[in-house]
């Protein structure tokens, strides 16, 4: 084993990961990528084929991000946001307004500043108020962290203290800082640490939903919902409608809705947003993973100008939302999710999208022929082969993933569920490649 494997299993501690399993095997040491492959220190190249954890889009190594941060470092690679602004912070921010969900009703708020008083609709009209602001900080945990705290506030603010309750789904998953983890609903990961949650309700679908709020719909402070597909519960889609329904729960009980758009953020679903396939527009959209295209960490919690104007008012009266992060509004983050937004448009990587999502479709098929599969699941290009069924601990996910490693493809299973979604970029040679190394993966070690 070569020295860097070594230092590895002596000093360091991996995300979700059995460490005495991790330390019986000699680790992939990435040092390179381009595309959607990445490079071992060996000269091994692999396909990307989880986008490095849900998060790279255009690619690895792409020359416009590339350049974008480089000639942000010429300039600066962090100041303050406390008390200080800065360039590209504000460039992203108005970026960000302007492709949110429910964007075009921005103009409207703006015109309605410049006339008179007595036209302008209550900005405390749900339907009048778009997604016009946006709270940075550094991953997706903490931009639902950020969503949370300012929907209780919020509440404060609007004179309803009694509004403090949070509804979530069954299998949600936000985040692991604890508040994202009290929202959580996968009991594995979430289960163990009870003691330091706070009390959420979790519901199952929009008939659960509908009880809740009609039991406690006073005292809802908020619903998070990952819109469309629920991630690491194991890719699970959602039935079509769900979130329209979800929303408009919401409006009728008067409680906010958090759409935590971390995994199906920019492009994900086959839309920019997930919330557009429903012309849903929440009161809090999370963005983190693919933000910055997955280069940097970085991450943005939009919210409406109606939540924005709750916390103004004299410095004495502490509306002031006491919340930020040191790395708050970091300049090489936001050049790099501007650079991401601009390859966006310049490649058009929404409509190129569009042909390989049908690809995945047609792979899939050939996935559920196969005899350890149990469902294929897809929601635009975000998908999920289950295998099974075997227990937990016959790490089948796990077996079947160290396979096609070996056959030159990378990712990483949620339970017994084989997740693939590579960079937007992937061609549908690499596509088709990334799908027949999975299946002959799972054909060997599973069948
Ligand atoms: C990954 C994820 C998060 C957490 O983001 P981190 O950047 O890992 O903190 C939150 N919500 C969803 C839906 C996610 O997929």
């Amino acid at each position: 084993m070569n020295s860097l494997a070594d230092k590895d299993h002596r000093h360091l501690w991996h995300p979700f990961t059995q460490m005495r399993d991790w330390m019986a095997e000699e680790p992939v040491i990435i040092e390179s990528g381009q595309g959607a492959r990445l490079r071992d220190t060996h000269g091994r190249e692999y396909l990307d084929a989880n986008a490095s954890i849900w998060t790279n889009i255009h690619g690895h190594n792409h020359p416009h991000i590339n350049a974008a941060i480089r000639a942000q470092l010429d300039r600066i690679a962090h100041s303050s946001f406390l008390g200080l602004s800065n360039v590209p912070a504000i460039e992203l921010a108005e970026k960000l307004v302007g492709i949110a969900p429910g964007a075009s009703a921005v103009a409207a708020v703006y015109d309605r500043r410049n006339s008179s008083r007595a036209e302008r609709p209550a900005v405390t009209d749900r339907r009048y108020s778009p997604l016009t602001r946006v709270f940075y900080s550094d991953d997706g945990s903490t931009a639902v962290e950020v969503a949370i705290k300012m929907a209780l506030h919020y509440w404060i603010h609007c004179g309803q203290p009694q509004r403090r309750r949070f509804v979530a789904f069954a299998d949600a998953y936000h985040g692991d800082t604890i508040g994202a983890v009290s929202l959580g609903g996968i009991d594995l990961f979430h289960a163990t640490y009870k003691p330091l949650l706070f009390e959420v309700e979790h519901v199952a679908d929009a008939a659960g939903l509908k009880l809740v709020l009609e039991i406690h719909g006073e005292e809802v402070a908020a619903v998070a919902i990952e819109p469309l597909i629920q991630g690491a519960a194991g890719m699970k889609p959602w039935p079509r409608g769900l979130l329209a329904e979800v929303r408009r729960l919401c409006d009728e009980h008067g409680a906010v809705l958090i759409a935590d758009e971390v995994m199906t953020g920019f492009g994900r679903t086959g839309t920019m947003f997930a919330c557009e396939q429903e012309n849903v527009r929440p009161d809090f959209l999370c963005l983190a993973k693919g933000l910055t295209g997955g280069y940097m960490p970085l991450a943005a919690t939009l919210t409406t100008e109606r939540v924005f104007e709750a916390f103004l008012g004299d410095y004495a009266e502490r509306k002031t939302f006491f919340h930020g992060h040191s790395y708050t509004g970091n300049q090489l983050g936001c050049a790099a999710a501007l650079a991401s937004l601009e390859v966006f448009e310049k490649e058009r990587t929404l409509v190129k999208l569009q042909s390989k999502i049908t690809l995945l479709r047609e792979e899939m098929e050939k996935f559920r022929a196969l005899k350890p599969v149990v469902d294929a699941r897809q929601c635009g290009f975000i998908a999920g082969v289950e295998v099974g069924p075997f227990p937990w601990e016959a790490k089948a996910g796990i077996r079947a993933c160290q396979r096609a490693r070996e056959l030159g493809v990378l990712t990483r299973p949620i339970g017994n569920v084989i997740v693939i979604m590579p960079p937007l970029c992937v061609t549908e040679d690499e596509l088709r490649q990334i799908c027949g190394v999975l299946r002959k993966a799972i054909q060997e070690v599973l069948e």
